[in-house]
């Protein structure tokens, strides 16, 4: 279950003494322009790169309860990839307080000390936890726009924490808020691609026509996500759409480019 706490907003499921995540609002942060404000850790959108650096800090202090800073944080540049990253303490602070590492659309780490944070502005936020089998925390963080979604970033994402050890049952995934399937309409192109990547029968299954083609980016990342072996009641999904709630979120959609973006980030303790 999804609740806001302040300038956040969580999954009960993910939580855990060893972990701590959030997705952020457009809540909380020191941008002023209208379309940035007040949240927005993207750079490229009319913030400074104080302000943005400012905007990472109070993110990552509030949702680890000062545990961690923006140095403790890593971002890079998103290309609607599958590819996911390992990161360790040698990454920290990458893109946020030093140049950026390799582009990618997903991190995993089991390193404590390091905060993998993805952003997001209608694309939708996946955040992980898993166990090993001594107990020790996996963690992962996801960037899912349509082609990531449609490539399998979510599947890749499990891949790499199973590859550091954590048994797929034990992988708990909370889906942030993101444009819905209310908001999400498509033109024929669109439904072309997603069948020219997946299939046609993954397209027929997830596009419908009511009146206008509309995608339902959760229900491919929740069906991708099972297909890859995570278990449906590990799974939890926010119901927020981010293009309905313009006050609560920073949508692309809704202003047509002219907007912040969120931050999702989840660490080990
Ligand atoms: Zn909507």
């Amino acid at each position: 279950m999804f609740y806001t706490d302040g300038i956040l907003v969580r999954s009960t499921l993910l939580e855990n003494a060893n972990i701590c995540h959030a997705f952020s609002t457009r809540l909380g942060g020191v941008s002023t322009h209208s379309h940035t404000r007040e949240m927005n850790i993207a750079p490229g959108h009319g913030d400074d790169f104080e302000t943005v650096y400012k905007n990472t800090d109070i993110l990552v202090r509030e949702a680890s309860n000062g545990v961690f800073t923006a140095e403790n944080a890593v971002v890079t540049s998103q290309i609607h990839s599958a590819k996911v990253r390992l990161l360790t303490t040698d990454n920290c602070g990458e893109g946020v307080a030093r140049a950026a590492g390799d582009s990618c659309d997903g991190f995993v780490t089991d390193s404590r000390g390091i905060v993998p944070i993805v952003r997001t502005a209608d694309c939708v936020p996946i955040l992980f936890t898993a166990s090993k089998a001594d107990g020790s925390p996996v963690v992962a963080a996801v960037h899912a726009g349509w082609r990531g979604t449609v490539s399998g970033i979510a599947a890749e994402a499990v891949k790499s924490i199973i590859s550091l050890g954590a048994a797929a049952d034990s992988v708990k995934v909370a889906i942030g808020p993101h444009i819905g399937k209310c908001c999400f309409q498509v033109q024929r192109d669109f439904y072309d691609s997603v069948a020219e990547i997946r299939g046609e029968e993954f397209a027929r299954r997830y596009i419908t026509d009511k009146g206008g083609l509309f995608a339902d980016l959760t229900s491919m990342n929740v069906g991708i996500l099972i297909e890859a072996g995570v278990l449906p009641h590990n799974i939890d999904v926010s119901d927020e759409c981010t293009c309905c709630n313009p006050e609560k979120y920073h949508s692309h959609r809704k202003t047509h480019g002219l907007r912040g973006a969120m931050g999702s980030l989840i660490a080990i303790l």
